[in-house]
This record gives C-alpha cells, sequence and structure tokens, in this order.
C-alpha cells in the first residue's frame, strides 16, 4: 500500500541510502580511545542530519566521555509530543577475520547493507530521522506532531553521561511517549514490542575458615574447608529442580496475567531449536513446571559465576583453602526490590552458613525490574501503525536481561515504547552484522504513519500551548 510518505520515501531512496552509507562509514567505536574523533563525528553526522530533516535547536552536548546530540521540533501545539531515543555509538568490530567485508566500508548483498552498526543502532535510529524528513516535506514543510531527539554516544559502554542528562533536563525532554528501537523482531514479520525487564543484583559471598591454608594431610579429616563450605552453602539456595529456596525470596513474586501467557503460547518458539542452536547442550534446566520463555523473562534466577578461592592452577597442591569467593547474581521479576532481596540473602547466608564459617556478603550493583505499563494510547496508535504497513499488530514479549536506558527514560514521565525493526539474525554485536533494506524503508514508513497517527489520536500534550499576553 503506498502513502506520501512512501512516496516521499522511493523518490529520495538514492540520497537516503547514500547518507546511511556515510554514516556506517564512521568507525563510531565508543570504547576504544583511538576512535574518539570518529565518535565525535558521528555525533555531529547526526547533528546535521537531524538539521536537514528540519529539526530545530540542534545541539551537540559536550560530556566527559562522548557527546549527546538533542535536537527538538515543537511547532505543532496541543498536539502530543514524541521524544526519540537512539545511539550512534558501535560495538568494536572483532574478530575482523570473520567479517566477509570490512566492518566500516558498507557492502550491499541479497538485499542487506553489511557493516558494523547497520542494525544496532545507526539503521534504526536513522529510520526516526528520515521518518521525521518525510513526514515534514508531506505535510508542507511542518509536523503533525511535537517530536524531541535525544541520541547518545555512549550505548555501548554504559551511557553514563545520558544517566546523568536525563535527571537533570526532565522538562527540557518532557514527552507523551519515548520511543526506542534498538532491538529485534521477535521473528520476521512479527512486530515486536518489549514490555518487561528483568531486574539484576549482583553479589559477593565470601566465606572464611581455617586462619591460614593448612595442609590436607596433616589437618585433613577434622579443619573445615573454605570452598567446600561455600559450596554447600550455594547448593542450598535452589533444589534440584531450580526452584530457589532463598526464604523470603521468591515470596512477592507477580506472575504474567492469563493473557501474557497466552500471546507467548502463540510465539513463533521452538524449544528444540534453542535448546540445539542458542544453549547447545544437551539439555534445558530450571522449573519444569514453567515453560522456557515463562523462564526466561518472568522467573528469577540464581546463578554463580564463578568461585575463586584455594588452588586451582597447573599440578597439584594438597592444601585445605582459607577462604573463599563466589560472585553470585539474581535476575529479579515484577515483585521483587533488589534491596530487599539483597537483604533476604544476607540472611539466608548467615542462618545456612556452617558454624566456622565467617561470612561476608558484598552487593556489587542492582536494579529492579521494569514493567512498560502499555495503556497509554501511543500503544494502541504503534499497533495500528504496525497493522497499517506490516499487517498485524505487535505482540508483547519481555526481555530476560536489562536494557539500561528504559528507566533512565522511564524519568521524562514518558511511557517507553521499546520496540526493534531489526531481524533476529542481524548480527548485533557479532561479525556480519547486517540491515535487510526493506527493513530499513519498512521501519521509516511505520515510525512515519506512527508519528502521523500520533498526531491525530488526541493523546495529551505534554507541550504547555505558548501562554497568550492579554
Ligand atoms: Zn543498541
Amino acid at each position: 500500500m503506498t502513502s506520501p510518505i512512501d512516496d516521499f520515501v522511493q523518490q529520495n531512496q538514492t540520497r537516503f541510502f547514500d547518507e546511511l552509507l556515510e554514516f556506517l562509514r564512521i568507525p563510531s567505536i565508543s570504547t576504544l580511545p583511538e576512535h574518539r574523533q570518529d565518535v565525535a563525528r558521528a555525533a555531529q553526522f547526526v547533528a546535521d542530519g537531524l538539521t536537514r530533516a528540519g529539526l530545530e535547536n540542534v545541539e551537540v552536548v559536550p560530556t566527559d566521555k562522548h557527546p549527546l546530540v538533542y535536537a527538538d521540533w515543537l511547532g505543532a501545539p496541543g498536539k502530543p509530543t514524541v521524544l526519540c531515543y537512539g545511539h550512534y555509538d558501535v560495538q568494536p568490530p572483532d574478530p575482523l577475520e570473520l567479517w566477509k567485508t570490512p566492518p566500516f566500508e558498507p557492502n550491499i548483498r541479497d538485499g542487506n547493507v553489511y557493516a558494523r552498526g547497520a542494525c544496532d543502532d545507526k539503521g534504526q535510529m536513522y529510520m526516526h530521522i528520515k521518518a521525521v524528513e518525510a513526514l515534514r516535506h508531506v505535510h508542507g514543510g511542518k509536523l503533525p506532531v511535537n517530536v524531541r531527539f535525544l541520541i547518545e554516544g555512549e550505548e555501548e559502554v554504559g551511557g553514563d553521561s545520558i544517566s546523568r542528562y536525563v535527571p537533570l533536563h526532565k522538562q527540557k525532554l518532557k514527552a507523551d511517549v519515548a520511543l526506542v528501537s534498538d532491538t529485534e523482531l521477535f521473528a520476521d514479520g512479527v512486530p515486536t514490542l518489549c514490555i518487561g525487564l528483568r531486574g539484576l543484583i549482583y553479589l559477593e559471598i565470601e566465606a572464611r575458615g581455617p586462619a591460614r591454608d593448612l595442609h590436607s594431610g596433616v589437618y585433613g579429616g577434622a579443619a573445615p574447608n573454605a570452598v567446600y563450605g561455600l559450596i554447600e552453602l550455594l547448593a542450598k539456595a535452589k533444589d534440584a529442580d531450580g526452584h530457589i529456596r532463598i526464604p523470603g525470596v521468591t515470596d512477592d513474586v507477580v506472575p504474567p496475567d492469563a493473557a501474557e501467557l497466552e500471546s507467548w503460547r502463540r510465539l513463533p518458539f521452538s524449544e528444540e531449536e534453542f535448546l540445539r542452536d542458542q544453549v547447545g547442550s544437551s539439555a534445558l534446566t530450571g522449573e519444569p513446571e514453567q515453560s522456557v520463555l515463562e523462564r526466561v523473562w518472568a522467573r528469577p534466577t540464581f546463578e554463580v559465576h564463578g568461585i575463586a578461592g584455594g588452588f586451582a592452577s597447573a599440578g597439584a597442591k594438597t592444601v585445605i583453602p582459607a577462604q573463599a569467593t563466589a560472585k553470585v547474581s539474581l535476575r529479579l521479576v515484577p515483585g521483587q526490590d533488589f534491596e530487599e532481596v539483597g537483604r533476604a540473602l544476607e540472611r539466608a547466608v548467615r542462618t545456612a552458613a556452617p558454624e566456622w564459617a565467617e561470612v561476608r556478603v558484598n552487593l556489587l550493583h542492582g536494579g529492579n525490574p521494569v514493567q512498560v505499563d502499555v495503556t497509554a494510547p501511543a500503544f494502541e496508535v504503534l499497533d495500528q501503525a504496525f497493522e497499517s504497513v506490516v499487517g498485524r499488530k505487535a505482540v508483547p514479549v519481555r526481555a530476560g536481561g536489562s536494557i539500561p536506558i528504559i528507566p533512565e527514560l522511564g524519568l521524562t514521565g514518558a511511557p517507553v515504547i521499546l520496540t526493534g525493526i531489526g531481524l533476529p539474525d542481524d548480527g548485533l554485536h557479532s561479525p556480519n552484522e547486517k540491515l535487510d533494506l526493506s527493513q530499513l524503508w519498512s521501519g521509516i514508513e511505520i515510525f512515519g504513519r506512527f508519528f502521523e497517527m500520533f498526531a491525530r489520536s488526541g493523546a495529551g500534550s505534554a507541550t504547555p500551548r505558548p501562554v497568550r499576553s492579554a
């Protein structure tokens, strides 16, 4: 189905495409100091692109590390405001030898453009910018909706600058919805909306036994072993079926409702393929009464990441370790609070520790789970946009991990749409990252229509009308 936005995109395809390739040629690898100038160049490229698209107040905001880019267009009084987020930095491309063509020399094969950042996130962020440019053209130099852009260059290195910026500029970033496209579709042709992220608490547990490492021949049989004591302690955290048995940790877990569970059952997901292609072990583990998607999205976890203590080098040394440390974490789901979970874990460790052991629990970092309130009008509008371009509404999914920007953007008071136009095989963070060009063009169309439909939806305006003096 063609539309005025589509027509404009068609007419400008060559230019849009050339600009994207130019963007992809900039090796804006945020983690490598030798690319600092490239990162700065990418920020300027984004700023120029925003200016070209007709945005105003375009600013490259210096930070301690890599610049933020801000821009807005607020010429639609009484209409809602969309805050578009994206990032222009990319992951390092190594291992280079696995790339079929160089990562910063975009190559077109089989309807895809291959380059680092093609999907994550340059390509997807570019869709927002080009949607605005097309829309402005279609609407005679104006936009039907107010928009703000906040684009960062530190997403791949923790996003410190944006997390400092957002709380200080809540008013400047005020919007009715925040739009993030930085993930992939659940499956090709299935528009996807992420509505929940697990939280995390990361801890270090230390056990001390004897005053010093002891000879296992002289003392073995009578002296406590710190590594073994720690293992016994850790083994109590879960039963054989993977149920967490730490008192007080799972009491308040809120399970997904029936409708959400039903929607997961309809997703094109194969446990067999997940086991074979992604996990690569002989069997899956975890709570048998829960589906795999429930286990990775909606159930808390307890993992041991590593244990240190005693002797583990080459050869043999007969020692009874005096001290042992384990790094552990729990992924958290709605109903859980990371500070409460931390306290419960510490209590459990003290209660369950062998009487000879001196134990210590250190909290390294934590964050609460996030649930997106999808009752805001923007979500219905996004579904309409997907339906009009792709022919179906978005399926709601969750992410088992955390995506830092979601709680950050939530601070602006706007509900956060976390979607993605990438395909599951786009290879984000991997060699031969790509963007399917049909996804590029349909993405511009989807977001263009979303802006247009949101303007018409009558959703509340976060932008105050200009005050008229009497
Ligand atoms: Zn990304």
